[in-house]
């Protein structure tokens, strides 16, 4: 086994090179597609719109025969989705928005500027030539490519497709997550709790996780300080899981049993100390082909090491192409010397200012066991190795909005 120091950013490289896109695909409708991922680059078959269309309710006309005094006759009334005559000289076809726009128009007047009277129109401002005419393939050209492998559908993605009139795409499939909880004091909520014990909040912390990047949890299970206990459950989860995620009992403790058990399954591992505050130990190992990600006990660092050393290689597995979410900065509305070995990532509220960067607020306690810390916090602020801060000094932050989807 080896054990090392890392700092932050190389923990979170090395992480997210643990792994790689699936290898298997299958095909799912745009109504079951929201937040899949892209197994296939996508080129758009039609010019969109695909043919010039009329963007308001109103009048086609040829911009040259507008007068100030001329009345148009009305030659058509045309609706979204009926094909107009070709417009003739000096007359106009009444259109709604939608309509195809006929040959030889080719302005839009819209009704608010037009007296229709006796089937003819008069036009009660100047036109523009061109306006409110949507032109084909403004928006998207046929044969450019719209999406990319790797991509994760939500809405917008979505929209694009459909406008295509693809109603099936070819995506990954959805990654199996195990989770594995260990601790003796720990009970599982619903249960009475002993003497000495606390309630297990990592097991449904983790799958809340899982579930908001996109994974599916398999099995969340608990195994007490035995190793028999962790070796079963190991057993279970690798036979159905693509990812297996442990929590807890990966420390130097006499009771910390998760290395042994997962190098007495042959599987190769890496104990990092990561220099990042919360969240120390974290193990990296490859047991059967498939990685397994030991995540420090306390909920605050369970918390902190997922959404930023392990999201990017959950999102490595799902085929995702965007590994690391963007990073924000804002200012830090506190002033305080730090931990000087280890990167600190406070739980902080992100308080948006509509003038320059926003303040970061931190939480009062930030101990790695403080739990309500976290359904208060917006993110983390990432403060360097051995720093004063100042009140309002930039510092980085992660937004869990990014760093948790
Ligand atoms: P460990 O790494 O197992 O020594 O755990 C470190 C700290 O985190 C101890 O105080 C544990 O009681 C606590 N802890 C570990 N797992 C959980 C869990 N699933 N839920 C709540 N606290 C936990
Ligand atoms: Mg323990």
């Amino acid at each position: 086994m080896n054990t090392a120091m890392l700092d932050f950013d190389d923990a979170q490289r090395r992480l997210s090179e643990a792994g790689n896109a699936p290898s298997t695909t299958e095909t799912c409708t745009l109504f079951d597609a929201f937040g899949r991922v892209l197994a296939e680059d996508i080129v758009a078959r039609v010019d969109l719109p695909p043919a010039d269309n009329s963007a308001m309710d109103g009048y086609a006309i040829r911009f040259a025969d507008y007068g100030p005094e001329r009345a148009l006759p009305v030659q058509q009334r045309c609706f979204a989705g009926q094909t107009p005559e070709a417009l003739k000289p000096e007359q106009t076809i009444r259109l709604f928005t939608g309509c195809v726009m006929p040959d030889g128009a080719d302005t839009i007047v819209m009704q608010e500027n037009v007296v229709e009277q006796d089937g003819a129109i008069t036009l009660t401002q100047v036109p523009i030539l061109g306006e409110h005419v949507r032109k084909r393939g403004e928006d998207v050209e046929q044969d450019q490519q719209i999406l990319t492998t790797g991509t994760v559908l939500h809405t917008g993605q979505i929209a694009l497709l459909a406008s295509q009139g693809i109603h099936e795409v070819k995506v990954y499939p959805r990654l199996k997550v195990g989770i594995l909880t260990t601790g003796d004091e720990l009970v599982n909520p619903g249960q009475p709790l002993g003497p000495a014990q606390i309630y297990n909040s990592n097991g449904a912390m983790l799958a809340g996780l899982v579930a908001q990047i996109g994974g599916v949890v398999c099995q969340t299970l608990h195994a007490a300080d035995t190793h028999e206990a962790i070796e079963s459950a190991f057993l279970t989860l690798l036979a159905e899981c693509d990812l297996v995620l442990t929590v807890g009992g990966v420390s130097v403790g006499e009771k910390d049993l998760v290395k042994p058990v997962l190098e007495l399954l042959g599987g190769t591992l890496d104990l990092w100390r990561v220099c990042m505050k919360p969240g120390k130990p974290v193990a990296l190992a490859q047991v059967r082909n498939k990685p397994v990600v030991c995540l420090p006990g306390n909920p605050v660092s369970a918390f902190v090491v997922f959404g930023l050393l392990v999201s990017p290689l959950v999102r490595r597995l799902q085929g995702r192409t965007d590994l690391f979410p963007p990073i924000c900065y804002g200012r830090l509305r506190t002033s305080k010397s730090f931990h000087e070995t280890r990167e600190e990532f406070l739980r902080v509220q992100c308080k948006p200012s509509r003038s320059g960067l926003p303040a970061l607020v931190p939480y009062e306690l930030q101990g790695s066991a403080i739990i309500s810390a976290l359904p208060w916090a917006s993110g983390l602020a990432r403060i360097p190795v051995n720093t004063t801060v100042s009140d309002d000094d930039v510092v980085a932050y992660y937004d869990f909005a990014h760093w948790l989807s």
